[in-house]
């Protein structure tokens, strides 16, 4: 099993886990965005969330709202930020399925979601949800 997440679900190499459940694994990033940087896993190996089933990914989110607050709570945070980077070129650098919880502060000095998009956009909005639509069978 070459997968670094797969392995610390499987208990082969530690991490700080906070919490396990019957879908998913919770522990500290070991490279922290910030203090109780959490990413939670689904214990199934899956690359992608295109690839989850409907089932895994709401087993997965309800890992991710249990554990939110608490995570808040513990390092007396004003909010998170909570991201996934889905696929290599979105900087996806362990390709098995990973929610990202980071504590935030106010004044904290760190970016939103928005900050890490130049916006250099091709397409009108009308163009893309017209695309997307298609994708979908509409
Ligand atoms: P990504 O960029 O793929 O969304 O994030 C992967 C995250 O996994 C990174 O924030 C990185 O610090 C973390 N990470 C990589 N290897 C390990 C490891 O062996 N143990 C833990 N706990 N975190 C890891
Ligand atoms: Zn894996």
């Amino acid at each position: 099993m070459s997968c670094i997440f797969c392995r610390i679900v499987a208990g082969e190499i530690p991490a700080e886990v906070v919490a396990k459940d019957e879908g998913a694994v919770a522990f500290l990033d070991i490279n922290p965005l910030a203090d109780g940087h959490v990413v939670i896993v689904p214990r199934k190996h899956v690359a992608l969330v295109e690839e989850m089933t409907a089932d895994d990914a709401a087993s997965l989110f309800r890992t991710v709202v249990r554990l939110v607050g608490p995570v808040r709570k513990a390092l007396a945070a004003d909010a998170t930020t909570i991201g996934v980077n889905d696929g290599e070129a979105s900087g996806q650098t362990i390709p098995h399925v990973h929610v990202h919880i980071v504590p935030r502060w106010k004044g904290d000095g760190a970016g939103t979601i928005h900050t890490i998009f130049p916006r250099k956009t091709k397409r009108t909005v009308a163009e893309a949800a017209a695309a997307i639509r298609k994708a979908l069978g509409g």
